[in-house]
């Protein structure tokens, strides 16, 4: 079978490789789709120094399973979890899976293969059975899981003004989920040029979009003169900022990631400490929520296949990763489709 491997800069392989034997728990699962995540992108850029499979936001059809497994069977569709919380972890025995996640998966224990291939084999434990999505909502499911623990970690409540700090993928389900939650002013803030974001995240009941490259969020004219919650979806630089406007109480949550210097940021510590805020991360790992998920893209809450503005085959992955890197205006969410009609 066929699977792509990643090499920075923007160097990707396509290459016949052998699939090894099933152990008794896992699975073999004919990848469907998978989309392109901002991961994706940054192991393409500069992340990846020698080749290495990729590829996490996958649905497809079990083809195979080994002999201990029970929890799926051969034709049934699948959405994979990321990341999983080991059931014998004191965290967990405890109650919080949600800080345990050394269960099994696909991504971190030096996989042949992941989800930019013809199948990969996985660990019984990450496979999610869903029915009544198309396999391209479906690769959905786990970025949503993300953006929903964003929005669960920032504790969105009736009323609420909400302010969304980048508007990729996660950043416009966070503003949809926000609406949904009850705030009553989502706003968003993206660098101008974004084009398709802006006007989705219009479109998905923001407000208005600040252009943070060429208006300052604190200049920004809140109706309560700041807002109750703010998610951060784009570089923790954007942290200090995001806090200057939070209301007293308020709370930011994050996920943004930065590597080297730009992981370091100074804040006014007193404007956090009369003001009440909160500083609180969001780290969907190990992934939870999916049925939740599966849920939210079935009954319409988050429109999944609006997202999606690119789909290609496995064997255009090079180009379909070059040209969404090089698309800021049009680009919104890239696709890897098996079948594509
Ligand atoms: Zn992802």
């Amino acid at each position: 079978m066929k699977a792509a491997y990643v090499k920075a800069p923007y160097q990707c392989i396509v290459k016949e490789v052998e699939l090894r034997e099933l152990a008794r728990d896992e699975v073999l699962v004919k990848v469907k789709a998978c989309s392109v995540c901002g991961h994706d992108m940054i192991m393409a850029a500069y992340g990846a120094e020698d080749w290495q499979p990729f590829g996490h936001e996958v649905s497809g059809v079990v083809e195979k399973t080994g002999a201990d497994v029970r929890n799926v069977s051969v034709g049934d569709t699948v959405v994979l979890e990321s990341g999983t919380f080991d059931r014998f972890s004191a965290a967990s025995r405890n109650g919080r899976v949600d800080l345990d996640n050394k269960g099994p998966n696909f991504w971190l224990k030096g996989s042949d293969t992941m989800g930019f291939a013809e199948s990969v084999i996985v660990p019984r434990e990450v496979c999610v059975p869903y029915n009544g999505l198309s396999f391209a909502a479906a690769s959905i499911v786990e970025p949503l899981g993300v953006a929903l623990d964003l929005a669960k970690t920032a504790d969105i409540k009736l009323n609420n003004d909400v302010l969304v700090i980048g508007l990729g993928p996660i950043g416009l389900m966070a503003v949809k989920l926000a609406k949904a939650m009850g705030a009553r002013n989502v706003y968003g803030a993206e660098l101008s040029g974004s084009e398709a974001r802006i006007a989705l995240a219009k479109k998905w009941g923001a407000a208005d979009v600040i252009l943070s490259d060429k208006e300052k969020l604190e200049a920004y004219p809140f109706p309560r003169g700041g807002v109750d919650r703010v998610l951060v979806t784009a570089p923790p630089a954007t942290i200090p900022a995001g806090l200057s406007v939070c209301s007293i109480g308020g709370i930011l949550a994050f996920l943004g990631i930065d590597y080297g210097p730009g992981a370091f940021v100074t804040f006014d510590s007193n404007l956090v400490h009369v003001n009440k805020l909160q500083l609180r991360s969001s780290f969907a790992s190990p992934a939870l929520y999916f049925p939740e998920c599966l849920d939210l893209i079935k009954s319409g809450v988050i429109p999944a296949e609006e997202l999606i503005t690119q789909t290609f085959p496995l064997e255009e992955i090079g180009t379909a990763i070059q040209r969404f890197s090089e698309d800021k205006q049009t680009a919104v969410k890239a696709v890897m489709l098996a079948d594509r009609a």
